[in-house]
């Protein structure tokens, strides 16, 4: 039998405050981190799909992935030896509102190991069954939801997108009933169990659910937890002072301001930015109804919840993280007791985006020194794509086929296959790109650095058709989409002959189909 001794190191069960009751009975639970809860077992588990380079990162070897232990464990019927398995306790503000004690409702985090690389990464089954947190739901995960988190964790980490990871995708035999688009329309469908990795899955609502308390202690508890072991390279951070607290506000408004800079570069749209959903490392956490913009549109939202108030729509996404940076700004000023300088990190928030911001739609367009000067060159490029239904990722991508030395009276042939409405190619539209794309000819001098356009403009990107289509086979049973998809989205900037049906864009089908342009939080 191949060993499955893993080198388990548990730092969170052991030096945080633990729910003194055990087991999945709703309550609330107050002055704890956590509450011990164990996965319920799952009936016929299956093992779809597994991250060979996240095995890898954890130190598991496919001779351990590929035992029925290991699927056993990753389907949440066995508990290897060094696991202690929990679910986390958090709060957080929902499209605006505080909404009091969230928690860990479906997700049973295993443990921590030590990877061979000297880091912790926690391991963490979602839809593994009830918790203290599961409220009025099930605990589960359907099929669909859990084809779209593993696969979109995965190409997210290829196209360079800070993320938590995903190991393995386990179809559990048992069926889950969900209403789709929560209108009475109830239906069972198949159930599966994503393992997602990362460092840890703190959110800022770990820190604001002991805060609305006035629970000090377990605030001031976590908060030194986390940078100790997450933010050790931090002036004092093994007894963290005012100064240390601040130090470390301002790396997560550092690393939340990348991340924002990333998502809008390759067109992702998250769909449910609560605070409960956005982590203190700076990593895209919770994967639900999200999206990719296809036609350029910042006004877009893939959530039908959020389909009236559109607050988690494309264009707001650097907003909304700055509102839920506020917000753990407050949740952690008792540690400081000072607004000044929680402020004055906050502004480098807004600074660092928007420079960042700035210098990424530069690359995009191939040069690296982009200033105040070239905001006009990408507004107007901007109202270009929004006057026909424009491609972004295939519109993007091509320009660095452009060949500028030779512009004629017609858009290029390069960017043809970027309008969804050939109707509204008029004279008129291509006299309007063929203008803008002279000024950008004139600001990069004839010659844009096609290869770093090529490096941050991605060919291929999980589509909402796409994911729909794998799921579909899924569904029946073909697991060979998946893993082709999967295959693709490790090379998103490369160009791939022969894989140019997955860089295509949606097809006429998909327009109106739900899980493909419009998602419920329904998973
Ligand atoms: P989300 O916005 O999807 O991250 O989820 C918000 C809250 O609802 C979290 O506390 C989740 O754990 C919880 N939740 C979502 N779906 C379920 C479910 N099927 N069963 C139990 N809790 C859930
Ligand atoms: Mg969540």
């Amino acid at each position: 039998m191949t060993d499955l001794a893993l080198p388990w190191d548990n730092t969170f069960t052991a030096e945080l405050p633990a729910d003194p009751i055990e087991g999945p009975s709703l309550r609330q639970v107050t002055a704890a981190a956590f509450s011990r809860v164990a996965p319920t077992g799952v009936a016929a588990p299956e093992m779809i799909a597994w991250a060979p380079e996240v095995a890898k990162l954890l130190g598991i070897s496919t001779q351990q992935m590929e035992t029925p232990e290991m699927l056993e464990a990753l389907a949440g019927n066995r508990e290897l030896p060094g696991m202690e398995t929990f679910a986390m306790n958090y709060g957080g503000h929902q499209f605006g509102n505080w909404a009091g004690q969230l928690g860990d409702g479906r997700a049973i985090a295993l443990g921590e190991l030590l990877t061979p690389d000297g880091s912790h990464q926690m391991l963490q089954l979602k839809g593994a069954g009830p918790t203290p947190y599961s409220r009025r739901a099930d605990g589960r995960a359907v099929l669909r939801s859990s084809v779209r988190e593993y696969l979109c964790s995965e190409a997210m980490h290829f196209l360079g997108v800070a993320t938590t990871r995903a190991l393995s995708l386990v179809r559990t035999g048992d069926d889950v009933v969900r209403d789709m688009f929560y209108d009475g329309n109830s239906a069972p469908e198949p159930g599966a169990i994503v393992c997602r990795v990362a460092p840890s899955f703190i959110r800022f609502g770990t820190f604001e659910l002991p805060a609305s308390r006035g629970d000090h202690d377990t605030l001031r508890a976590l908060a030194d937890y986390t940078i100790r072991h997450h933010f050790a390279d931090l002036p004092d951070a093994s007894a963290p002072t005012v100064e240390t607290y601040l130090a470390w506000f301002d790396r997560i408004c550092q690393t939340t301001a990348q991340l924002m800079i990333d998502w809008m570069r390759v067109g992702f749209v998250h769909g449910v930015m609560n605070t409960d959903n956005l982590s203190v490392h700076g990593v895209t956490i919770d994967y639900g109804p999200y999206g990719w913009l296809e036609d350029f549109d910042p006004g877009w939202t893939p959530n039908t919840t959020d389909a009236h108030m559109k607050r988690y729509q494309y264009g707001n996404q650097p907003g909304i993280a700055q509102w839920n940076l506020v917000r753990l700004a407050n949740a952690i000023y008792p540690l400081i007791e000072d607004v000044a300088p929680l402020q004055a990190t906050l502004d480098r928030f807004a600074d660092a985006f928007t420079d960042g911001n700035r210098q990424a739609w530069g690359q995009k367009l191939g040069f690296s020194d982009a200033s105040t000067d070239d905001d006009e060159l990408f507004e107007s490029l901007g109202q270009l794509l929004m006057a026909a239904e424009t491609d972004m990722p295939i519109f993007y991508r091509r320009l660095s086929q452009v060949d500028l030395g030779s512009l004629g009276e017609t858009i290029p042939a390069p960017l043809l296959d970027a309008y969804y409405q050939p109707d509204q190619v008029t004279p008129d539209l291509a006299g309007k790109v063929l203008g803008w794309l002279r000024q950008w000819a004139q600001r990069v001098d004839g010659s844009p650095d096609v290869e770093l356009m090529d490096s941050v403009n991605p060919k291929y990107v999980l589509r909402n058709y796409i994911a729909q289509i794998v799921i579909d086979a899924a569904t029946e049973g073909d697991y060979s989409v998946l893993a082709e998809v999967h295959n693709v989205l490790r090379d998103p900037y490369g160009e791939q002959p022969g894989n140019e049906r997955w860089a295509e864009r949606r097809p006429e089908w998909a327009r109106s189909r739900p899980g493909c342009s419009m998602l419920s939080c329904s998973s």
